[in-house]
């Protein structure tokens, strides 16, 4: 018997928000077909540092953080017990080394810590004490939460495809969608390996590649790629070492369960593709930052050099929202910080689909505020 080509819902894309939404689609008894070119996670999810955190400088993505939180604890037997999602909290350490980091800093605890987030400003001598192999010659201070942590990419992703699977949702890997199709105005399918797929709502989550996607049936989505670069070292010692970012020069690293360390660092020069490559001036620059900051690592050895595409909008937030023709809506533009953000993804897309009252309120998030020049920046960027 052929296939039926014909669902409620669509999804193009399997990343962690495809994925996510798949699962809270089907959870719901939404009929699903999720679309992804490649396999579940290699977009930008697969390639991400692992990291999440409530540390945002913007009340939507701080309580949205809250929320994600609230649900890594039990995610992986909610999910079915089957992937090792490796939560850890390990904390997120901000340093500061200009006065101007450091306000930023400042203001972004007093934000959340009125949202009853547990962050708090350190200076560089409690720092030392806490952390003693770390290095804070010239650090002005840091911000501090101790409940931020790390989730495995791929696993998340996987489990929430095989979840979502399990609930009757049919997941297409190596199945790339051409393009959407609409007729008055209104969403109707998707081609895909030269077939027609139906469904009276589509879900945009290729990250990216979105943009190209959405532009098949006139919708322009300000989203725009950016490679950025991680590398992984061989396995050390356990440090107990928080993740550690610098706004001031763009770098981070943390140590992962295996006891290799990931460091990463924005470079503006890297090119604006959506396509992964190496840098051989990352593997200099991102060393030079990051051993200054923990000394003890130098003379450790890397292991592998990777990169991915961020999908960047002009205030780096996230557009969640339905586009103006009828039926199709979208979920991308998460920047540097959307893996963590899939538990919140996945609800949202529930919600909407069923023209729910939204658990955060995402009105900063829709598509209309280039045109209207009503850019919210994330100061909490990476
Ligand atoms: C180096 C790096 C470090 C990062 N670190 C973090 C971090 O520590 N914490 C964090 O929260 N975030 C981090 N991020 C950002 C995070 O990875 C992304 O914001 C998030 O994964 C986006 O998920 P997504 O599902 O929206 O998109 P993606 O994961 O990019 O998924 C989009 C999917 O669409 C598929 N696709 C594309 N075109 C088509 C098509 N025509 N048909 C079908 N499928 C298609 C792609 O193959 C891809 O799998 C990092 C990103 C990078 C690159």
């Amino acid at each position: 018997m052929s296939e039926k080509r014909a669902a409620d819902a669509i999804i193009v894309g399997g990343g962690v928000h495809g994925a996510a939404a798949a699962y809270s689609l089907a959870s719901a008894g939404v009929s699903v077909i999720l679309f992804e070119r490649e396999y579940l996670s290699s977009g930008g999810s697969g390639r991400s540092a692992a990291g999440l955190r409530q540390h945002f400088g913007t009340e939507v993505n701080c309580r949205l953080a809250k929320y994600n939180l609230q649900c890594f604890p039990t995610l992986q037997e909610d999910l079915g017990g089957e992937f090792d999602l490796e939560f850890a909290q390990w904390g997120y350490l901000w340093v500061a080394y200009t006065e101007g980091s450091m306000d930023q800093l400042k203001k972004n605890v007093e934000l959340q810590r009125g949202l009853e987030i547990p962050s708090e400003i350190l200076s560089p001598q409690e720092i030392k004490r806490r952390w003693p192999y770390l290095g804070v010659e010239r650090m002005i201070g840091a911000a501090y939460c101790s409940r931020d942590g790390h989730i495995n990419p791929h696993t998340l992703t996987m489990a929430y495809g095989r979840a979502a699977e399990k609930l009757g949702a049919r997941i297409k890997t190596y199945s790339p969608v051409q393009r959407l199709l609409s007729s008055g105005g209104k969403i109707r399918g998707v081609e895909a390996a030269g077939e027609e797929w139906s469904a009276p709502r589509v879900l945009l989550t290729a990250g990216p590649w979105s943009t190209k996607l959405a532009a098949t049936v006139g919708v322009c989505l300000p989203v725009t790629p950016e490679r950025h670069n991680l590398l992984v070292t061989e396995a050390v010692e356990p440090f107990n070492c928080p993740m550690t970012l610098c706004l001031d020069d763009g770098a981070y690293f943390k140590q992962l369960p295996n006891g290799t360390f990931f460091f990463g660092r924005d470079d503006p020069d890297e090119p604006k593709t959506a396509e992964s490559g190496n840098s051989a001036k990352f593997l200099e620059g991102v060393t030079k930052s990051v051993l200054q900051r923990i000394p003890v690592l130098k003379g450790t050895r890397v292991a592998h050099q990777w990169s991915g595409p961020y999908d960047v909008t002009p205030d780096h937030q996230a557009v969640i929202d339905w586009t103006p023709v009828e039926g199709l809506w979208v979920n991308c533009g998460w920047s540097g910080h959307g893996l963590q953000f899939g538990p919140s993804g996945g609800r949202l897309a529930k919600e909407m689909f069923f023209g729910e009252k939204t658990f955060v309120d995402i009105h900063s998030f829709r598509l209309g505020r280039f045109e209207e020049g009503d850019l919210f920046m994330e100061p909490a960027f990476i």
